[in-house]
């Protein structure tokens, strides 16, 4: 019945997982779900009053435009030029998307004719690879490595593979390793785009959740940067507006172009009353930002802690809201510790052959159930 894109897909190495949790949930276990990548907090209340305030307006219930509203695009590029110092043209380098997710998902649609190769981390956020898969790509997987800092290998790119590829999606703040990336990385990630011919894709989904002092650059802060690539963003993890489905990509304005021109055939646009809250977002105060983010921070210094008392040896993520803990055989640890414990972990080879050995944490429940998760380790020693 399906066609073949469906039954190419990889295996949807979750669903064991997703399995057991659910018959866990009949028979009325307490779970302490530490698996979604989803903030538990709420979206700032001035937000939720801007989408109010312009979801009365019937000047916002039309089809919006394709690219975004003025209002918003000026916002992204405030928002951009105030955090990163970056100078977006709003008219020709910002598109608005339903959320980082419909970038990526669209974007080899528009450069990757079949048997073109794309470059992608595994362990990696999956929809690089499934959208490559749907645009008849050719997969190509940057092994990200405790070693390396989880940072892709370029120079390890075999020349005829490099010669083939059309797309390089990177990713730091990094989803699921929670590595960040020094600016150098952006250089050679710049000079090997121009060398090759790749047109680049990064997904900084998570530069605003941050620890300890560190703030996670824009790709298009590098010299050239520009030139070869653009970058997705999203209100989801910043403003905890997952469900919100609103986002951009900014920089180059052919790629942007491409990108647009198979948007227009698929979808018609963010509600615009959902782009005046972004507006209210990106541009009011931003003090709700470092809040989540002091959250998330004690419930990484309860989660780390308490690892490395039972003997793990974890790093503590300067960024993400994830926890990327060594465990051996991630399938087996993460069905031990929801059959045992009623803990729910991502395993790590979900996100690729080469998340293999880790188990990903979410730091997305409540410090008091992250103490309880850890009390129920200890008591599974
Ligand atoms: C959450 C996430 C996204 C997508 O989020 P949207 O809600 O679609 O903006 C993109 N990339 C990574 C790595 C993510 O974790």
């Amino acid at each position: 019945m399906y066609a073949d894109r469906l039954s190419n897909l990889p295996p949807y190495l979750f669903a064991r997982i997703d399995a057991m949790k659910a018959e866990k949930e009949r028979s009325g276990a307490d779970i302490i779900d530490l698996g979604v990548g989803d903030p538990d907090l709420p979206t700032p209340p001035h937000v939720v009053e801007a989408l109010c305030a312009a979801a009365r307006d019937p000047a916002n219930h039309h089809y919006p435009s394709y690219a975004g509203m003025d209002a918003f695009r000026e916002a992204v590029a405030g928002w951009y030029s105030r955090r990163f110092g970056v100078n977006l043209d709003p008219a020709r380098e910002v598109l608005a998307l339903m959320g980082s997710k419909d970038g990526i998902a669209h974007v080899p649609e528009a450069f990757v004719n079949p048997g073109d190769v794309v470059l992608a981390p595994s362990p990696g956020y999956p929809v690089y690879r499934t959208s490559t898969l749907f645009a008849e790509g050719e997969l190509h997987e940057l092994p990200l490595e405790t070693g390396n800092g989880f940072l892709p290998d370029l120079d390890a790119v075999p020349a005829a593979v490099a010669e083939r590829a059309k797309l390089l999606f990177i990713n730091y703040p990094n989803n699921p390793t929670s590595a960040v990336a020094p600016r150098s990385f952006y250089d050679e990630v710049v000079a090997f785009a121009r060398e090759h011919g790749v047109v680049v894709v990064s997904d900084n989904a998570y530069s605003e959740i941050v620890y300890d002092g560190y703030s996670a650059p824009s790709f298009l802060e590098t010299d050239g940067a520009t030139e070869v690539g653009v970058e997705m963003h999203s209100l989801s993890k910043t403003y905890n507006m997952t469900g919100w489905r609103i986002g951009m990509a900014v920089g180059n304005p052919e790629v942007l172009a491409g990108l647009g021109r198979v948007k227009t055939n698929v979808d018609s646009g963010v509600f615009d009353a959902v782009q005046r809250a972004a507006v209210a977002a990106l541009s009011g105060p931003q003090d709700c930002v470092a809040a989540a983010c002091r959250v998330y921070e004690e419930r990484r210094d309860v989660l780390v802690r308490g690892l490395r008392s039972l003997g793990y040896d974890v790093a503590a993520p300067r960024a993400t809201f994830y926890v990327w803990l060594p465990v051996g055989d991630s399938m087996a640890f993460a069905a031990r510790l929801l059959d045992e414990a009623s803990i729910v972990a991502t395993p790590g080879v979900g996100f690729g052959a080469h998340g293999e050995g880790f188990v990903r944490f979410a730091l997305t429940r409540p410090v008091e159930r992250i103490r309880e998760a850890l009390s129920r380790m200890e008591a599974l020693r």
